[in-house]
């Protein structure tokens, strides 16, 4: 609701793994006990609320990213494996393909809500660093009757280097939406853990790799009629929103609190962006 109250055009980024962490099980331990109703329910539950505040504004519901060093602390996560650095570890998507019944789980709870008439989730996938895992996130959404674009728009979140700078391929494979998550993006291109408080005076957003990588995206997908957004931090801050307008994004997500500082930025840029684009014209019809 506080969200809602904000009047933001749409959810960027729901993160299931909230979810999950709030109900204190992990979700394997739902499988492995025969509970997967429970814990399509549990989800279906999670996105209800935030799909029916919003309704019929997009909710786009971010499949299970949670690094192994959080799964750990829930019922039934004592069997995860401990990892050198979680966070170049078995997480995103690439710990979805590995465990399938969790993502197919999701894809129901996604289904049911969309049988109820909740037609405005998106479904984005998390960490992918290869077409085949976009491929093969589609099947499994096909194969429990959930069929991406039709359904639902189905995307990617942009975080690692690698989908920077392979966008093509991905946008190949069918993407309706991207939407950058910087705070992976950022630590991945800078080769910087994002929980080291060591190296964390060097992490920043505004490094032009990073830049470099989110300009040139926007591009590719603004050629291919893609959809742009952003959902991590820097999605709040307003001397790198201010870039990516100006670059063509099409939408931002902010945190709730920084939702009105972060709309009446983009109003005054895409002003400057309108005013520039119209004294250029007059000064051609001139010539
Ligand atoms: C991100 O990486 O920017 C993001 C939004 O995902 P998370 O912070 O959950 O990793
Ligand atoms: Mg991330």
């Amino acid at each position: 609701p506080k969200a809602a109250a904000t009047g933001a055009d749409g959810v960027g980024l729901l993160r299931t793994e909230h979810m999950m962490l709030s109900t204190g099980v992990h979700p394997r331990k739902f499988i492995i006990d025969g509970e997967e109703d429970k814990l399509v329910d549990t989800i279906a539950e999670g996105v209800l609320k935030v799909a029916d505040e919003f309704y019929p504004k997009p909710v786009w519901y971010r499949t299970l990213d949670a690094p192994t060093d959080e799964f750990i602390t829930l019922e039934g996560g004592e069997n995860e494996p401990r990892e050198h650095n979680p966070m170049l570890g078995w997480r995103g998507i690439r710990r979805e393909l590995d465990e399938p019944e969790i993502l197919k789980a999701e894809f129901k709870a996604i289904k049911k809500l969309h049988e109820e008439g909740y037609t405005n989730i998106g479904v984005m996938l998390p960490l992918l660093h290869k077409p085949e895992e976009l491929r093969q996130a589609k099947e499994i959404a096909r194969s429990v009757g959930l069929e991406p674009h039709k359904d639902v728009d189905f995307g990617m979140m942009v975080e690692t280097p690698a989908a920077a700078i392979i966008i093509e391929d991905f946008i190949e494979e069918g993407l309706d939406f991207v939407s950058f998550g910087t705070n992976d993006l950022t630590q991945y291109t800078l080769a910087l853990d994002r929980n080291n408080e060591l190296v964390a005076k060097h992490y920043t957003e505004a490094h032009p790799a990073v830049l470099k990588l989110l300009v040139s995206v926007i591009e590719k997908c603004n050629k291919a009629g893609v959809t742009t957004s952003i959902c991590g931090q820097a999605g709040s801050k307003p001397e790198i929103v201010e870039k990516l307008v100006e670059a063509g994004i099409d939408s931002i997500s902010a945190n709730t609190d920084a939702v009105e500082t972060i709309r009446k930025l983009v109003a005054k840029v895409e002003k400057k962006i309108m005013l520039n684009a119209a004294k250029k014209a007059l000064r051609n019809e001139k010539d």
